[in-house]
């Protein structure tokens, strides 16, 4: 069959599910990811042929793709802060909520810190995206990492020394467990689990159906617990001048900022591209 001939057969196949330009982002990912080929390929040689065996894997993409799996798990990799990640379902695919958290730490502390040696802790490093583009931007700090799943640090492992090239420390650990943390931190960071039971109906089936829930869900009652844990914990270890960085749940800006005020710290709330509450600083 030629390359041209599936997708039309693909393009058809997801017309009714995503719109043309998402489909065609799809098609050229695959082709260019998986099979090595470049747009201009199929540009120049509109009687493409490839493989039997490559035919089947982008079948077998585009059956995925019907099921609405998203499609970094698909390519098992994604970008984030101009970095490469591995990603698979037993992690979340980091969000670019994300990357302007990280973008936030870097601006306030690549220069300060451009020489001293700093440490930072990531609790909840799910693929590691946070720990590492923070370890690969700031060559001087010290970067420890803890997750709950040991499925979630393989992948942060393989993240941060075979795609990133940077050394982290990782802990497996539940934080909700802990009573210290293992030592003093300039930085501690968190994107914990933060969307309530009751929002599920807001989250898109892809989401819902393919996204490890452990790494997104909290209970209606309690959405705040892996925050208030995490502050009382970072009371006792963060340095004179350390900070705590959450990004936070957009319907709860004002609840967290009450709590972590209660736990006797000062704050700066942070809107996301979107306009929605999404990132806390606090010093003590
Ligand atoms: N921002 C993620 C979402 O949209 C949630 C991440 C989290 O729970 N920490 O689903």
């Amino acid at each position: 069959m030629l390359v041209s001939t599936f997708r039309n057969h693909f393009n058809k196949e997801l017309s009714e599910i995503y719109p043309a330009t998402e489909i065609d982002s799809f098609f050229f990912l695959l082709i260019e990811e998986e099979l090595g080929l470049q747009r201009i390929d199929l540009a120049l040689t509109t009687q493409l042929t490839i493989s039997e065996e490559k035919f089947k894997y982008l079948y077998n993409a585009l059956s995925r793709l019907k099921a609405q799996e998203p499609i970094q798990y698909i390519l098992r990799k994604t970008e984030f802060y101009g970095l490469q990640f591995n990603v698979t379902k037993d992690t979340l695919i980091p969000r670019p909520e994300t990357e302007e958290l990280v973008d936030w730490i870097l601006t306030e502390n690549k220069q300060l810190h451009a020489s001293k040696k700093i440490n930072i802790l990531d609790i909840g490093t799910g693929t590691g995206c946070i720990a590492i583009s923070l370890a690969k931007n700031l060559p001087n700090a010290n970067v420890t990492a803890i997750d709950i799943s040991k499925e979630a640090l393989l992948i942060a492992k393989e993240n941060a020394l075979a795609n990133n090239n940077v050394g982290i420390t990782f802990i497996e650990a539940d934080v909700l467990a802990l009573k210290s943390l293992p030592s003093k931190f300039d930085i501690i960071v968190s994107n914990p689990p933060y969307v309530r039971e009751l929002e599920k109906k807001e989250i898109k089936p892809n989401v819902l159906e393919n996204e490890p829930h452990l790494a997104l869900f909290v209970d209606d009652n309690n959405p705040l617990l892996f925050y208030k844990k995490i502050a009382e914990l970072a009371k006792n270890h963060l340095t004179t001048n350390g900070k705590l960085f959450f990004e936070i749940n957009q319907y709860l800006g004002k609840e967290t900022l009450a709590m972590l005020n209660e736990v006797g710290y000062t704050t700066e709330l942070r809107k996301d591209i979107f306009g929605n509450d999404r990132m806390i600083k606090s010093t003590c």
